[in-house]
């Protein structure tokens, strides 16, 4: 059999730098249309996940790779035959570890030049190598760990050209998610293998049915564009969960359904996507993470209450109290993340799963499948008992019984409703958010008394008892259409001191030298940072601005639309950028805004 074909890791390296240099997003996709291309299909895979600073897509739950600063000091001084001092020394006049590993190993391949010519070798990285040596750093536990990272390490270094160096030290130092979004790669997969912008919806169901870049990144580039329209979901790999648009009133909650809905209780928990295949089963959270650990319960519960082989379920998982059988908030599972304490936190507080939807069951894909069909195998599927049950629904068809269904729901503990299509459209749409799903929650006051969740794009230093912290924050929403973030306010309050020293830490890591390619701003931070950290924000209403490119050209020629008072309220680590909420939603926002207080002047007007 022939050997699989690799690649130099230096091709990987220059796009690195070249990723870093531009500032515009159709640049970033040429690069790696080129990068993709001149990739063997054998370690495509591995080319994408390290493209996102990665070794793998989320939900495997990689460890981290657990080389902190002093370890990397240790490894870059052995590599490169340096006392570790003298490694701090120039790490503090030259900025990043990063580039000190670069400037050492140009030194030490000077010296060692004359000795490699002479043997007639190179030693050249290939993406294997470094890929499977981060791999075993991030799996090495237990004793003696701490010197097999080091030597693994020091080991790549030895054998890098200095650019290579650079980016090999970044990567440990968790400093390359370069704000590579999972769009960019699918665009640039696209433009690749499928001939162009005509073959990304392909590329993106595929996708959606499993979310695992790489996998889909193998096949398109190994079996091309066919046999990713083919794609159906697979039990084990999480499929991107279908997303619900907001609605206000039910008599237009229900025309958008089309007129006939069935209507479940929202319930206020965690989001759930449950596979099983026979005695396995794995849970994935709303972003795709792996959280079987913290529910052994509903563990338990799946492989009891679901009749198939191989199945795919959603459902909620809220905590309740067994006692009154009363529903209880959402915060009550957060103290189910400690991973030792999970067992006790079970029996303390215990949870019921409220299922919703099947997605997979022996073979057959049921997300083309139409609601109603997918809600009757999942009553085939589940044999109910006391905490695994299916969601309470109704089928209405007019605006009053959805209302009396509301208030219901929300006298009961849940958060409102979902209304979900049922007409011959009503598919499982993954990974998208439509019209198909509405959610109607209790609690608007005004359009701004929901939050919003938005993405740090820059930031600015304070002033006074904040001088010299980053302490205002430039906040954007997402353009899908563009793949960009738009930004729509500054943000300065809301933080605890505590919580504006940790920001300044996380910040840190992501400080880049100029607008990220994928940012759309006016405004000019102090810093720039990649489009990583999604914040839940609220704000006192929206205006039109014009230092803002939200909504720019939108309303109004040259104005965008931005959010006054903005408070921070905290980190949504369980969303990505691209869970942000979207430019169309602020301008939605601000419409509806300008609609309401026209509303309430329209009477005195009247009177007048
Ligand atoms: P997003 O819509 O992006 O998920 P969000 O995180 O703010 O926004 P919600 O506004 O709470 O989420 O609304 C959607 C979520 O509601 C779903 O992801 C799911 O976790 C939850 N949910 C509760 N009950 C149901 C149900 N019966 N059907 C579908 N989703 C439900």
């Amino acid at each position: 059999m022939a050997r699989a074909r690799d690649m130099e890791f230096r091709e990987v390296a220059e796009t690195f730098q070249a990723l870093e240099r531009i500032t515009a997003r159709t640049q970033l996709t040429l690069i790696l249309v080129k990068l993709f291309k001149d990739t063997p299909v054998e370690v495509i895979d591995k080319v994408v996940y390290l493209i996102q600073g990665k070794l793998g897509p989320d939900w495997k739950g990689i460890p981290e790779l657990g080389v902190g600063e002093k370890f990397l000091i240790k490894a870059i001084s052995s590599a490169y035959r340096v006392s570790e001092d003298s490694v701090v020394k120039l790490s503090k006049s030259v900025g990043d570890l990063g580039e000190v590993a670069e400037k050492l190993a140009r030194q030490f391949q000077d010296k060692k030049a004359g000795l490699l010519a002479f043997a007639g070798v190179k030693g050249k990285l290939t993406v294997s190598r470094v890929f499977d040596s981060l791999l075993k750093i991030a799996y090495a536990t237990g004793e003696g760990s701490r010197d097999v990272k080091i030597r693994l390490v020091s080991g790549l270094l030895v054998d890098a050209e200095p650019l290579e160096a650079k980016y090999i030290v970044r990567f440990v130092e968790g400093r390359l998610r370069l704000g590579v979004g999972d769009a960019t790669v699918l665009d640039a997969l696209s433009v690749a293998f499928g001939g162009g912008a005509q073959s990304r919806p392909i590329v993106e169901r595929a996708y959606n049915l499993r979310a695992d870049l790489g996998m889909i990144a193998r096949i398109v580039a190994g079996e091309g564009v066919e046999a990713l329209a083919k794609i159906t979901p697979v039990v084990g790999v999480p499929i991107r969960p279908m997303l619900a648009e907001r609605g206000k009133d039910p008599g237009e909650i229900l025309e958008k359904a089309g007129m006939k809905a069935i209507v479940e209780y929202k319930y206020d928990g965690e989001r759930a996507q449950i596979h099983k295949d026979g005695e396995r089963v794995t849970i994935f959270s709303r972003r795709l993470e792996n959280i079987t650990f913290r529910y052994p319960d509903v563990v338990e519960m799946a492989k009891e209450g679901l009749k198939a082989g191989k199945a795919i379920v959603e459902g909620e998982i809220v905590a309740y109290d067994p006692e009154t059988g009363e529903l209880k908030p959402f915060q009550e599972l957060m103290h189910r993340k400690r991973k030792h304490e999970v067992e006790r936190i079970a029996k303390e507080i215990p949870v019921k799963v409220f299922l919703f939807d099947a997605l997979y069951r022996d073979g057959e894909d049921l997300t083309d499948k139409l609601l109603p069909e997918r809600r009757k195998a999942l009553e085939e599927m589940v044999v109910e008992s006391d905490n695994w049950a299916i969601a309470n629904y109704v089928e209405i068809e007019d605006p009053e019984s959805l209302n009396k269904f509301f208030l219901e729901a929300v006298s009961e503990g849940a958060e409102g409703v979902m209304v979900k299509a049922v007409h011959n459209e009503s598919f499982y749409v993954a990974g998208a958010r439509g019209w198909l799903w509405i959610k109607y929650k209790r609690d608007y006051k005004s359009e701004m008394a929901d939050t919003v969740d938005l993405v740090v794009v820059g930031a600015f230093y304070g002033k006074g008892k904040r001088g010299g912290k980053l302490s205002s924050l430039l906040m954007a929403a997402y353009d899908p259409k563009a793949d960009v973030f738009k930004t729509v306010c500054k943000m300065a309050t809301g933080f605890t001191d505590e919580e504006l020293d940790n920001m300044n830490e996380m910040l840190k890591q992501h400080i880049i030298k100029h607008k990220h390619p994928r940012v759309d701003s006016k405004l000019k931070p102090d810093v720039w940072v990649n489009p990583v950290y999604v914040a839940e924000v609220l704000g006192a209403e929206l205006t039109l601005s014009p230092t803002h490119t939200c909504g720019i050209d939108k309303i109004r020629a040259g104005v965008g639309v931005s959010i006054r008072f903005p408070r921070f309220i905290r980190w949504r680590p369980d969303k990505s950028p691209e869970d942000a909420t979207t430019e169309d939603e602020i301008i939605e926002m601000y419409r509806r805004q300008l609609k309401k207080i026209e509303e309430e002047q329209a009477p005195e007007t009247e009177q007048a």
